[in-house]
C-alpha cells in the first residue's frame, strides 16, 4: 500500500481535506478551551457522534417504517422504530414523529398539519422570551398566519395566565402556543390547556429548551396536557441536532403527512439513529441525576450572580437558564458578550422583557448550565464562574487583569474535559 492510501485509511478526512480537518480540530479545541454557557447548546456523547457519523447517511427512506418509497430500508426501519418506541416511552406519548430536521421544521409541520393560511395563532412575544417560529413577522409563522402574542407582567417578568386568557378570548386563536427560548420559569401547562379548551384552540407546547429536563423527570411533562408538543433533541435533551413532534393519536396522521410529504423529503436516517441513541441514554439511570445537576447548577449560578449585584430577570430560575439584566452594570448585552468571549466565557446577548433598547441593542445576556454540567461541573464551579463574570464585566483595566481571568478559565477547562 502506498503512503497515501495508508493515510486515507487511517485518517480519511485529514487526507482528503486538510482544511476542513483543521477546522474541525480547531472547533473541538474551542469547545474544550472555553466555558460554554449558551443555554441552547450541549455536548453529545461519543455514542451519539458515532451513530450520526455512520453509513446511515447513505440511505434514502422517504416515508415511514414499513411504508417507504425505497427498497432496502430494513435497517433504517429498525433504527426509526427504536427511536419512536423509546421517545414514546420517555414522554408517555401516544404518537411521535422523529423526522423533523430541526425544532423550526417541527413547528412548521404542526402549522401545516392543523392550520390554514391566515388562521389566528397566539404565542409568547419574541422580545419577552418567545421564539421566532411562534408568529414573528420575519418568520413564515408570522407571514402566513395571523399572529398575536402575549407578554409577561411588567415588573415581575412572570407569565400571568390571566393575561394569556384575556388575550386568547380576544384573539380566539386556532392554535395556542406555550414554550419559550429565554423564559427561566416553569410554565403552567395545565392552566394553558384550560384556556385552550375554553377558547376552542388546539394547544401546542414547544419544549425545545426543556425536553431534557422533562425526560429527566425534573420538569413537568407537557405531553400530558397539550394536544401537540414539539421539541429539539439537541438542547437540554443532549442528543443530535434535530426536532421531534409528539401528539395525541387524533393528530398523528395529519402530522406525519405534514412532515412528509408536506414539508420534507428524505429523512436524515443517521440523525434519527443518533436520536435513538440519545433516547436510550435518557433511559439510563445517570440521566435523571444529570438533569438534576443542570437545575442545581443554574440555580447556583443565578444565586451567585445575584449576590454579586447582578439583576436576575424574574429573580431566579426554575430551569437550566439564567437571564441577566445588565442595565445597573452600565454595559450592553453586546459588549458583555464580547468581553466575556475574550476571557473564554461564551454567552449570548439577549433581550429582556420591555427592553428599553430594543432587540437590536439588547440589555441582557442569557446563560445556561447544560454544557458545563455535561463536563461534570458542580455548583462550586458555578460560583467561581460567577465571580469571573463579575470581575470581567467590572472592566478593571489594570494590565494583566483579563489575562489572569483567562488563566483561571483555562484551569477550570483543563480540570473538566469536554470529551
Ligand atoms: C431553539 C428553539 C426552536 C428551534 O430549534 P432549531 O432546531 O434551532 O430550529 C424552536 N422553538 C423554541 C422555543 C426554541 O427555543
Amino acid at each position: 500500500m502506498s503512503v497515501r492510501s495508508n493515510e486515507l485509511n487511517r485518517n480519511p478526512l485529514k487526507a482528503v481535506d486538510p482544511e476542513l480537518f483543521s477546522t474541525i480540530t480547531a472547533e473541538r479545541k474551542r469547545q474544550q478551551d472555553n466555558l460554554i454557557m449558551i443555554a441552547s447548546e450541549n455536548l453529545v456523547s461519543r455514542a451519539v457522534l458515532e451513530a450520526q457519523g455512520s453509513v446511515l447517511t447513505n440511505k434514502y427512506a422517504e416515508g415511514y417504517a414499513g411504508a417507504r418509497y425505497y427498497g432496502g430500508c430494513v435497517n433504517v426501519d429498525r433504527a426509526e422504530n427504536l427511536a419512536c418506541q423509546r421517545a414514546r416511552e420517555i414522554f408517555e406519548a401516544e404518537h411521535v414523529n422523529v423526522q423533523p430536521h430541526s425544532g423550526t421544521s417541527a413547528n412548521m409541520a404542526v402549522f401545516l398539519a392543523v392550520l390554514k393560511p391566515g388562521d389566528p395563532i397566539l404565542g409568547m412575544d419574541l422580545s419577552h422570551g418567545g421564539h421566532l417560529t411562534h408568529g414573528s413577522k420575519v418568520n413564515i409563522s408570522g407571514r402566513y398566519y395571523s399572529s398575536f402574542s402575549y407578554k409577561v407582567e411588567p415588573g415581575s417578568c412572570l407569565l400571568s395566565l390571566e393575561e394569556v386568557r384575556k388575550t386568547a378570548l380576544k384573539v380566539r386563536p386556532k392554535l395556542l402556543i406555550a414554550g419559550a427560548s429565554s423564559y427561566p420559569r416553569l410554565v403552567d401547562y395545565e392552566g394553558f390547556a384550560a384556556i385552550a379548551r375554553e377558547v376552542g384552540a388546539i394547544f401546542l407546547v414547544d419544549m425545545a429548551h426543556t425536553a431534557g429536563l422533562t425526560a429527566g423527570g425534573v420538569h413537568p411533562n407537557p405531553v400530558l396536557y397539550a394536544d401537540i408538543v414539539t421539541a429539539t433533541t439537541h438542547k437540554t435533551f443532549r442528543g443530535p441536532r434535530g426536532g421531534m413532534i409528539f401528539s395525541r393519536q387524533q393528530y398523528a396522521e395529519a402530522i406525519d403527512k405534514a412532515v412528509f410529504p408536506g414539508l420534507q423529503g428524505g429523512p436524515l436516517m443517521h440523525v434519527i439513529a443518533a436520536k435513538a441513541v440519545a433516547f436510550k441514554e435518557a433511559q439510563l439511570p445517570g440521566y435523571a441525576a444529570y438533569q438534576e445537576k443542570v437545575l442545581a447548577n443554574a440555580a447556583a449560578l443565578a444565586e451567585a450572580l445575584s449576590s454579586l449585584g447582578f439583576t436576575i430577570v424574574t429573580g431566579g430560575t426554575d430551569t437550566h437558564l439564567v437571564l441577566v439584566d445588565l442595565r445597573n452594570k452600565n454595559i450592553s448585552g453586546m459588549d458583555a458578550e464580547k468581553m466575556l468571549e475574550n476571557v473564554g466565557i461564551i454567552v449570548n446577548k439577549n433581550v429582556i422583557p420591555y427592553d428599553p433598547k430594543g432587540a437590536n441593542a439588547p440589555s441582557g445576556i442569557r446563560l445556561g448550565s447544560p454544557t458545563l454540567t455535561s463536563r461534570g461541573m458542580m455548583p462550586s464551579q458555578m460560583q467561581e464562574i460567577a465571580v469571573l463574570i463579575e470581575e470581567t464585566l467590572a472592566g478593571q483595566s489594570k494590565s494583566g487583569h483579563l489575562d489572569a481571568i483567562r488563566r483561571r478559565v483555562d484551569n477550570i477547562c483543563l480540570e473538566y474535559p469536554a470529551y
